[in-house]
């Protein structure tokens, strides 16, 4: 076997115990009895213990040398993010990676006591000790000392190819340009979802019509209940999405199966050959979610879609009868500030992430101590979006991201909302009206536009080259801010 044939087959495996460990996270999430949750802890820390040790083993550089040499296009793409993957988890010390993974575990304990009770004060030992792990983690990375600055390191393991002076250029101008909209346009209270049962099996059965609809392939993928829903991939043909029904709104189920369908389409999307090989696997978290805000928003919240949705809804849920398209647009699109990433809307969302960006931008370079981060937030917070935060639990606990270790990560979602919208006016150029085709059901150009734009490349090129060869353009915050205007000003 050539290097390159042997490099292939090993992360092939990789990806294949990969995929068991996904499918018993999956079941974790949807079907195990509590009693048995400590033998799944013990069951994936095992997985985990053999999954590290492929990714890490000692022949890959040696491979990787040798299959350098004499690699084609397609090859030497792959070859270079597994050389960068490879890279970047040698430089991590074992005791670091232990001392990392023991740290999250209890500090998600903690920050879910915290977060009960909210206290602060509980979490915060907590995140001190993971803000000093994820330090040395950005120091043994490396990161440009002269221009750049820790978060960098961070960043570059959830959004390759960008950097956070990247980042803060598109974040504090569309942050600006957001509150002036939402200060010119005023808040725009949502019709109230009339009073009824609305039961879950009606719902999963409205979702599954829609996610056949907009060419999600159940026959490859399945839609079940969690809490927390999420998309997980077991392998190229076998894409899981959750949602979670409440019985007294139809619509926030849907939304969120929308918005992980656009996850999963991109899963389905990628070219299977290439499976466990980056050139088979999704580019960035970035990218990722531009993908679910594409479908949830830019798509699913648009006018067409509201015309194309509200028969299907009304067949199913005959309390929605005296609704007409308007109420149910005026719906999708109400606008009104709240304290909950999660649960705003489209124009909102942004400066939820504008703020964790800069606090934790702030607590990673020490000008922000632990103790001190409560009254940051809330101070902060009340001038983005106007709102007295009274208690933690609607505050700074409320993510679990930051327990998880998961510092440079919050940047990802906004990246994907400008990805979606500068997207979304180049399939327009492309395809006419988006909102004209949703009317009428004409889902199948739209995915078909994205599956050659994005889906197909899988890690070819970076989400910064990858965004400009799909659009034609550098990334910039102004396609989303045009989308807001156009939507909401
Ligand atoms: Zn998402």
């Amino acid at each position: 076997m050539t290097s390159y044939e042997l490099l292939t087959a090993h992360h092939r495996e990789a990806a294949l115990w990969s995929g068991i460990a996904a499918l018993v996270s999956w079941d974790q999430e949807c079907f195990l009895p509590t009693g048995a949750a400590p033998w799944r802890a013990e069951q994936q820390a095992a997985l985990a213990g053999m999954i590290h040790a492929r990714r890490t083993d000692p022949r890959l550089g040696d491979w990787l040398q040798a299959a350098a040499d004499q690699a084609d296009p397609d090859q030497a793409a792959n070859l270079r993010r597994l050389r960068r993957d490879y890279d970047r988890a040698c430089r991590l010390p074992p005791a670091l990676v232990i001392a990392l993974a023991k740290a999250r575990s209890e500090a998600y304990e903690s920050w879910k006591a915290a977060r009960v009770a909210s206290n602060f004060a509980r979490f915060a030992p907590d995140l001190q000790r993971i803000l000093d792990l994820v330090r040395e983690e950005a120091d043994a990375l490396g990161w440009n000392s002269a221009g750049g600055e820790r978060y960098d390191a961070l960043l570059e393991g959830f959004e390759p190819g960008t950097s956070t002076a990247a980042v803060a250029a598109l974040l504090t101008p569309l942050a600006q340009e957001v509150a002036r909209l939402l200060s010119e346009r005023g808040h725009r209270p949502a019709p109230a979802i009339p009073r009824g049962h609305y039961p879950a099996g009606t719902q999963q059965a409205l979702g599954e019509e829609v996610l056949d609809a907009i060419g999600f392939d159940r026959r490859r993928g399945r839609l079940d209940r969690t809490v927390h829903p999420f998309c997980t991939t077991l392998g190229p043909d076998d894409v899981r999405l959750t949602t979670r029904y409440r019985e007294d709104d139809p619509l926030d189920a849907l939304y969120s199966t929308l918005h992980e369908a656009g996850h999963g389409l991109y899963e389905q999307g990628l070219p299977t050959a290439q499976f466990g090989l980056p050139l088979g696997d999704a580019v960035s978290l970035g990218v990722h979610e531009s993908q679910s805000r594409f479908w949830e928003n830019v798509i699913g919240r648009g006018r067409g879609f509201a015309q194309w949705l509200l028969p299907r809804l009304q067949s199913r849920c005959a309390e929605l009868g005296g609704w007409d398209a308007t109420t149910l647009h005026a719906h999708l699109t109400a606008v009104a500030p709240g304290f909950i990433r999660v649960d705003a809307d489209e124009v909102c969302y942004n400066l939820h992430i504008v703020l964790r960006f800069e606090l934790e931008r702030q607590l990673l370079n020490g000008t922000l101590a632990v103790t001190d981060l409560p009254a940051a937030w809330n101070a902060r917070f009340e001038r983005l979006l106007g709102l007295k935060v009274t208690d933690d639990a609607q505050g700074c606990l409320q993510d679990v991201h930051w327990s998880h270790a998961g510092i440079g990560y919050f940047p990802t979602y906004t990246l994907g909302n400008c990805y979606a919208a500068q997207l979304a006016e180049a399939a327009t150029r492309d395809l006419g009206d988006l909102d004209q085709l949703a009317a009428r059901g004409a889902f199948a150009p739209i995915l078909a536009w994205l599956r050659e734009r994005i889906h197909a490349h899988g890690c070819r090129y970076e989400a910064p080259e990858l965004i400009r060869r799909a659009t034609g353009q550098e990334l910039s915050s102004a396609p989303l801010l045009r989308h807001l205007r156009r939507r909401y000003g």
